[in-house]
């Protein structure tokens, strides 16, 4: 029997991309018929006609399965909610607007043969991003390998192929945070990283500005770090020790010399100083408590409005037997 793969496909209001995507995805899987394919798409409730178009697509294609999201949830629930309908026994996240190259699946694969749970995508190339956005990631990366204890490759997307046990593995952390880079490191597993050239997306509009991104690295840190939370005890104590010393210092000053009552600026630049320090780590730990408040709720990741599996006989047969399992355990 032939192994099945699934190609998990986030799309938020991609109608531009989408038939282009599914022909160039067609030509790597048609060229790759060693393998039985299932393409997942998961619709994070776009805007414009992505579902319609999806559908139309199933007509044609026995090998697609569609999600459909009640809303829009982000891209990090769209793609669990993808790895979690996959069936393949190798599941391979990419995005919809051909900035990760399709033909890359193929070396994916060898390493997956190779003994690898998981390949990677490096690029070393950004085509079409600001310098801004590269320094910025850049950095990002740098300070969080520095502060937390999972090591995320620089450079490095979504674009992937894991191994069932890994998504398996991935599929049990619940956290509604959900920073991906950083679950996908922390799973472990051997990786191989394969390098390419990131090109400009085909069509459409990123969907990222850097609001969204600051507000990504922060998901980030918090998620896989308490670092912030420890300097303002240490800066805390540092601040002390010097208030110790000042205050002893002006004090001998005044009981020697006496003093009259200058220093006003000194009074009020202090006190904001500190005031200032101290709602920034207020601000700290809010974060730290609003992700807690999130998380307590418990609430489901996403909602599911509509699943249709794939037609082909693979996919169907796995989908049955996972109904007959599932109906044995209740
Ligand atoms: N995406 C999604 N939900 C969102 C935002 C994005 O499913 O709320 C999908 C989008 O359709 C695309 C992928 O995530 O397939 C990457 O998005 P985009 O290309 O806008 O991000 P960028 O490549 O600029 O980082
Ligand atoms: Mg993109």
């Amino acid at each position: 029997m032939k192994k099945l793969i699934s190609i998990v496909v986030p799309a938020y209001n991609e109608e531009q991309v989408l038939p282009l995507f599914h022909v160039r995805i067609d030509q790597v899987i048609t060229s790759l018929d060693c393998y039985d394919w299932e393409i997942v798409f998961v619709n994070d409730g776009s805007k414009d006609g992505t579902q319609r178009l999806i559908e139309e697509l199933q007509t044609r294609d026995p090998r697609i399965s569609s999600v459909n999201l009640s809303r829009n949830f982000g891209k990090e629930p769209a793609m669990t909610a993808g790895l979690e309908h996959a069936r393949g026994d190798a599941v391979v996240v990419i995005d919809a607007d051909l900035q990760d190259p399709p033909e890359l699946i193929e070396q994916f694969l060898q390493a997956w043969e190779d003994g690898f749970d998981i390949a990677y995508a490096v690029r070393t190339h950004r085509d079409g991003e600001t310098w801004l956005k590269k320094a910025t990631a850049a950095r990002f990366y740098r300070v969080m390998g520095k502060v937390s204890n999972v090591q995320i490759p620089a450079d490095t997307g979504d674009y992937r192929l894991m191994s069932r046990r890994t998504v398996d593995a991935l599929l049990k952390l619940r956290e509604h945070h959900r920073f991906m880079k950083g679950l996908f490191a922390w799973v472990g597993f051997p990786s191989k990283a394969i390098e390419y050239r990131r090109y400009p997306r085909a069509a459409g509009i990123t969907k990222f500005n850097y609001w969204k991104l600051w507000n990504f690295a922060l998901e980030g840190i918090t998620s896989f770090t308490i670092a912030p939370l420890k300097v303002a005890t240490y800066l805390g104590i540092l601040i002390s020790m010097f208030a110790f010393f000042a205050g002893t210092w002006i004090t001998l000053k005044t009981l020697l010399r006496g003093d009259p009552v200058p220093g006003y600026p000194t009074l009020i630049v202090t006190m904001l100083f500190l005031g200032g320090v101290q709602l920034l780590f207020i601000g700290i730990l809010g974060e730290y408590l609003g992700r807690i408040y999130n998380e307590t709720k418990n609430r489901p990741l996403y909602l599911v409005q509509q699943y249709r599996p794939a037609t082909s006989a693979t996919v169907a047969e796995r989908v049955q037997h996972q109904q007959l399992e599932h109906n044995r355990t209740q």
